[in-house]
Order: C-alpha cells, then sequence, then structure tokens
C-alpha cells in the first residue's frame, strides 16, 4: 500500500462512510440499509459486470434455486414483496438474476455500484480508524467502515489437474458460465462434479448432447425438486400470507417458513415411517430433510434410516443395477453434505447418451487436448464442465489481501481455520463487518433471511457508535475464542463434519478442516446476536 497521507488515507481520494465488497443478495441489501436508511455514503464494488453474485455468475444449464422463491427473495420493503412475481416455486437463473436487478433499479443502487472492479487490498490505518480499500484498477478509497458481501459460494474452485489448459476443446466452471451459454449440440461432453449444480446441469445437458460423460468422486444423495409453475391463485395466496410467511422464516431453524416437525424417527413404527418419507418424496424439495423427524441430522441410526430410503429410490429408478449401486452413496449420512434437490437427475443415467464414471476406483490422472484420461481409459470430448464448486465460506475473502489492526493479515490470522465473534468480526480488524461470515449460520439457512439480519445488526452497530459518538469497533479476543468454541461444540452434535464437504474445506487440498458454519440454528444464532446487543454490545470495544 502506499504511504501515508495526513489524513491516514495513503493516497486514497474518496472519503466514505463505508466499503461494501459484492453486489449480490447481501451487497444490495446492505447498500439499501446503510445509504438509505442510516444515510452513509457508500461505495460499492462488483467483480461482475452485472448485479446479482450467485445469481450473474452460475448461469450454467439447469441452475436454480433450491429454497422456494417466495422466500428465497428480499422481505425488507413491503411493496417489493406485493409487487413482484415469482413464475413458480424453483425459478432458474434468469428469473432470480432479473428479480435482483430489479431490485437495483427499483431502489436506485446502481449509482453506488461499481461493476467489474475485483477488491484486491484492504488496509486498516489505525492512526485514522479507517481501511484503506484498493481495487484491481488501482484505485484506492478511504472508509470508515469495510463491510464484506462477498459471498460463501462464489470463489470458484478449478481443480490444478494435470494437463488442464492443454485441452482444446471448450472447458467452463460453472460458476464462470459464458453469458451466451454453450451449445451442446452433437457434442461430446464431460462433467466433472456431482454436488447439488453437477446434479442440477446433467439432465439439461443431457437432452441437448450428443453424449453425456458424469465423472463422479462421491455419490450424492438427491430428492427430487418437484418444480411447479404457480397459478395466479397460489401469488394472491402468498402475498395475503407474506408478514406471516417472513416472520416464520425469521424465527424457524433454517430461515424457512416452516418448523420442523417435532418426532423422531424411533417415535413410529417402520411403516409409518416408511409412509412419511414417501409422502415427503412425493412433496419432493428440503423438506425431506426436516419435514418428517426432528433427529436424521443428530442420530445416526434416524439418518441411516432416510439414507437407506434414498438408496432404494435410485435403485428402484436406474435401471442398471451397475450404475445404480455407484450412485448410491455410502460413506457419509444424508444432509451432512449439502442436499441437492434435482428434476430428473437420476432418471438421466436411463438414458442411452450417458454414462457413469466412478473417479474413487478410477481417479483422474490428468486432461489431454482432447479430453481427459483416467488410471483405467482415455475419454474424447468436445466440451468439459468443472462443477467442482466452491473454496467456501472462506474463499473470497482470503483472496483478498486484508490487512487488519498492526499490520495483521487475514490470512494469518486464519492459517488454522476461520475465527470470529458471531461469524460478524474478526478480532484485530476494527470496522470490518463480514456478512454470512464463517462461524454464523450462513449457508446452513437460507440465506436471504441469514443476510438481511446480518445487514440489520450491523446497521443496528453502526448506528449505536453513531449515538455514541465512537469511530471504532472492534470484538476481543475472548468474545472471539468463547464464539470460536461455542461454533465448534454445536457442530459436534451434529452430523455435519461427518463428511468430506465442503462445509468443513475437504474439497480444497490444504484447507484446515473445520465446520465453518454455525450448526446451532437461526433461533439460538438470533439470541446471542440480540443479547450482545441488549448487553451494551459485551465482546465488542469502541473507541476513537
Ligand atoms: C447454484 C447455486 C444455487 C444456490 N441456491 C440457493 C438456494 O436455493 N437457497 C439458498 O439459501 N442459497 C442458495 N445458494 C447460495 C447463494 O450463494 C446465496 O443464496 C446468495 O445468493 C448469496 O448472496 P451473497 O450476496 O452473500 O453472495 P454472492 O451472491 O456470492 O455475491 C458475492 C459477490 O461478491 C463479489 N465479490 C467477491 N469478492 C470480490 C472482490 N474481491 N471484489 C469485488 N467483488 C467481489 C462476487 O463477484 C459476487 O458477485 C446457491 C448458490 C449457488 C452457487
Amino acid at each position: 500500500m502506499g504511504t501515508g497521507h495526513k489524513d491516514g488515507s495513503a493516497g486514497a481520494t474518496r472519503q466514505l462512510d463505508a466499503v461494501v465488497i459484492g453486489a449480490g443478495f447481501a451487497g444490495l441489501c446492505a447498500l439499501y440499509k446503510f445509504r438509505d436508511v442510516l444515510g452513509l455514503e457508500v461505495q460499492v464494488y462488483e467483480t461482475g459486470n452485472g448485479v446479482g453474485g450467485t445469481w450473474y455468475w452460475n448461469r450454467y444449464p439447469g441452475a436454480r434455486c433450491d429454497s422456494e422463491s417466495f422466500y428465497y427473495c428480499f422481505s425488507f420493503d413491503d411493496d417489493l414483496a406485493q409487487e413482484w412475481e415469482w413464475s413458480g416455486k424453483y425459478p432458474e437463473q434468469p428469473e432470480i438474476e432479473r428479480y435482483l436487478n430489479h431490485v437495483a433499479d427499483r431502489f436506485d443502487l446502481r449509482r453506488d455500484i461499481q461493476l467489474a472492479t475485483r477488491v484486491t487490498h484492504a488496509r486498516f490505518d489505525d492512526a485514522t480508524n479507517r481501511w484503506e480499500v484498493r481495487t484491481e484498477h488501482g484505485e484506492c478509497v478511504s472508509a470508515q467502515f469495510l463491510v464484506t458481501a462477498v459471498g460463501c459460494l462464489s470463489a470458484a474452485n478449478l481443480p490444478d489437474i494435470p494437463g488442464r489448459d492443454s485441452f482444446e476443446g471448450e472447458l467452463c466452471h460453472t460458476a464462470r458460465w459464458p453469458s451466451d451459454g454453450i451449445d451442446f449440440t452433437g457434442k461430446r461432453v464431460g462433467l466433472i462434479g456431482t454436488g447439488s449444480t453437477g446434479i442440477q446441469a446433467a439432465p439439461v445437458i443431457a437432452s441437448e448432447a450428443d453424449h453425456l460423460t458424469v465423472f463422479q468422486r462421491t455419490p450424492n444423495f438427491s430428492v427430487p425438486a418437484r418444480h411447479a409453475a404457480f397459478a395466479p391463485e397460489d401469488q394472491a395466496e402468498i402475498k395475503k400470507d407474506y408478514a406471516e410467511i417472513f416472520r416464520l422464516t425469521r424465527e424457524s431453524p433454517a430461515g424457512f417458513p416452516y418448523f420442523p416437525i417435532d418426532r423422531s424417527t424411533h417415535d413410529v413404527s417402520a411403516d409409518e415411517r416408511e409412509e412419511i418419507l414417501e409422502g415427503l418424496w412425493e412433496e419432493g424439495g428440503f423438506k425431506f430433510l426436516w419435514g418428517g423427524f426432528n433427529d436424521l441430522l443428530l442420530d445416526p441410526a434416524a439418518n441411516e434410516i432416510a439414507s437407506e430410503f434414498v438408496r432404494n429410490k435410485i435403485r428402484e429408478t436406474v435401471k442398471d443395477p451397475e450404475t445404480a449401486e455407484l450412485l448410491c452413496p455410502k460413506c457419509h449420512p444424508y444432509g451432512s453434505k449439502r442436499p441437492p434437490i434435482d428434476t430428473d437427475y437420476y432418471e438421466t443415467f436411463n438414458r442411452d447418451n450417458v454414462s457413469l464414471v466412478d473417479l474413487k476406483t478410477t481417479p483422474i490422472e490428468e486432461i489431454t487436448p482432447t479430453g481427459l484420461r483416467t488410471s483405467s481409459a482415455e475419454y474424447a470430448f468436445d466440451v468439459l464442465v468443472f462443477a467442482t464448486g466452491f473454496d467456501a465460506m472462506t474463499g473470497s475473502l482470503l483472496r483478498i489481501d486484508i490487512e487488519g489492526a498492526g499490520g495483521v493479515r487475514l490470512a494469518d490470522s486464519w492459517a488454522e481455520g476461520p475465527r470470529s465473534f458471531l461469524g460478524l468480526q474478526v478480532a484485530g480488524f476494527p470496522n470490518l463487518f463480514t456478512i454470512t461470515g464463517p462461524g454464523s449460520p450462513s449457508v446452513l439457512v437460507n440465506m436471504p433471511v441469514a443476510i438481511e439480519h446480518h445487514v440489520d445488526w450491523i446497521a443496528d452497530c453502526i448506528q449505536h457508535m453513531q449515538r455514541e459518538g465512537k469511530t471504532r469497533v472492534e470484538t476481543t479476543a475472548s468474545a472471539q475464542e468463547a464464539w470460536v468454541e461455542h461454533v465448534a461444540e454445536v457442530s459436534t452434535y451434529s452430523l455435519l463434519g461427518r463428511a468430506n464437504s465442503w462445509y468443513v474445506g475437504a474439497n480444497i487440498p490444504g484447507k484446515p478442516r473445520v465446520v465453518a458454519p454455525y450448526a446451532g440454528g437461526q433461533p439460538l444464532y438470533r439470541e446471542r446476536c440480540e443479547a450482545v446487543v441488549n448487553s451494551d454490545y459485551e465482546g465488542l470495544e469502541f473507541g476513537g
């Protein structure tokens, strides 16, 4: 960073109240709240050429949300909720992108968003209690607050497979999909990865391509989405109940407008259990995880019953028994990886133009100019699709060089895994707020709900500082330690740590294994956040 000005801003030309990094759900919400409600001067920087975050980048075929549309949206403005019409239960990417663009226009947000601008460095100046923020274009601004809205799932993970750059066909990560799409007609396509994204993309690619080969390292439990368009009366019903729907999303454990059934798997007979699971399977969606029993993520025996139910569905659906067995997950409990929901995923393997390759027994050795070679065969492709996910939870934060008080780098502070207070603040990094940061429920909650909660909490904290005439806020090391311990302890009660998932960083070589999201559920988490406010911000220190 440059040398200091007399105001400590090291060449910064603009003096702002806040810089927000990212213009997805979180960045848009933060800009609205900080600028239009608190009256702050805010600048948002966004790497992409458009707003929308996840829904700007993930243009792959089949991309859609798994939370139902009518609560996968903002609740902060009643008129917005009333005027927007969702076409159905699980809209595809273009519709959600349109919604977020509508939000940007409706609240006149664009004038404070600079697109195509990646933030590369941020440095806290102890003398001025301000952040100096630099972009890839060499701009430098000074802001009192730095608010990251960089996304839990936005740092694309393109595995470093030998020969990757030698491929002469088209190679694309699902989260960096070309805006004019890829025409699969007549093409031989290789799809690497069978997480939520691979599961959404495979059926659509298969319906267009000449041949699709799916490379699977870990099979996943997927439940049918059972997408349906909304009839006008569905829309009217939702709008009539919106206040109640949003209230429930704030109070329920996972940010859905429903509470889990308070019933153990062991409370009912085997026949009743089968009937309940069958009903949930028919209904489709995330409800399978918590709509029948309350112990699937807590009790391995209960989980195994639901897991075996899904395996049997796979065996019933997939005609070739060998392929069916390969698709049956046997090494992790259902729900310990992010549970996908799908439209015709397992059915896709009954098509003549689709084959499955098991990378556990025959790993990829290299990518070649014409395709890919595993330990047992060579494959020729015109297109290679990487559905290999993200360096989740911390990736986007650590790709920025963030330097806190006394020159401490975030990357060093988090060398052994992320540490935070409530997932909102990091000790040693004053005036930095991390929306849906690690240590908060984030990805275990319907995310717009988690995002709005964080934005409100941060706004309250800033208002508190304004009232008290403070310019610096920082969590204490002891509050952070206690929270990190609590997050770790809570995670031991759930089965989340039992899979090699992105929740624990296992998809990224060398990443410390830590259950990054807070698994204690939204009510407990919100209670803690509220208790901090009500105790005059115990755990935070104010100065300046
Ligand atoms: C395919 C897919 C489906 C999903 N479906 C659901 C779902 O059904 N329900 C659910 O709750 N969640 C879902 N999610 C999670 C989803 O990420 C969140 O719901 C939500 O979109 C997150 O919003 P955000 O603003 O926090 O982050 P993002 O939408 O990821 O936005 C972050 C933005 O920050 C920008 N950024 C990052 N670093 C920088 C930098 N250094 N400088 C400038 N800009 C930067 C990025 O370019 C990005 O645009 C899904 C995720 C994916 C990938």
